[in-house]
């Protein structure tokens, strides 16, 4: 039998979690450019975003133009680490810009930048996690490596000065989490991903232990 999935969130009914979103005005615009890869992953975060900031587009592509984007290059940064970033307190001052965040893997964040030539020469701002992430699910080198969700709700509370207001945002992503993990079952979770608490979260744990399969 077919599995009904909600035509919002697009997660299988029984963990569709729309009724845990709240609707919240953002000042500071967010763009988030996805690739297809991370579009296809079950439990991505960004459409938690999508479907509660009000101002928020989400774009699916590996390269992109800024024409394309709908990017103004004059009112936009790109949120991405770096030597050339300057961090976020830079804007502090600044009249609200709209944020483009990459939401991929470290690997192929790095490559849809190295193929969209605009989008790296816009001015670039680097976040410092202060906590580890809570998105669970992946295995990271670093467990400050931040979601995409977790990441726009650090860039959006920090520049408008108020975590509460975003802390929806992070409650849905968690009941995505524990719903998951449920599904899963505990064991299955920790083999598959090797969870622990201390542990933080990968990129792409999954799919790139797929690739490496396929190009050893
Ligand atoms: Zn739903």
């Amino acid at each position: 039998m077919k599995r009904t999935s909600c035509l919002r969130c697009l997660r299988p009914s029984s963990v569709c979690y729309c009724h845990t979103l709240r609707q919240i005005n953002n000042v500071w615009p967010v763009s988030i450019l996805q690739h297809p890869r991370e579009s296809k992953h079950a439990i991505g975060t960004a459409r938690i975003a999508q479907l509660s900031l009000g101002a928020c587009s989400l774009q699916v592509g590996e390269c992109f133009s800024l024409a394309e984007a709908a990017i103004d290059p004059l009112q936009s940064v790109l949120i991405y680490p770096g030597d050339d970033a300057d961090s976020l307190e830079s804007l502090s001052c600044s009249s609200p810009q709209t944020l483009i965040f990459l939401d991929a893997s470290w690997r192929k964040s790095h490559r849809m930048l190295m193929e969209s030539p605009q989008l790296q020469a816009l001015p670039k701002i680097g976040l410092q996690p202060n906590s580890k992430s809570r998105y669970r699910i992946r295995k990271s080198k670093s467990a400050q490596s931040l979601s995409t969700l977790e990441a726009i709700v650090l860039a959006l509370s920090c520049l408008e000065q108020d975590e509460e207001k975003y802390s929806p945002l992070l409650e849905s992503m968690d009941w995505m989490i524990e719903k998951q993990i449920e599904w899963m079952g505990e064991a299955v979770f920790k083999k598959n991903y090797g969870f622990d608490d201390d542990a933080g979260i990968d990129a792409d744990a999954c799919t790139d232990k797929a690739e490496q399969k396929k190009h050893p």
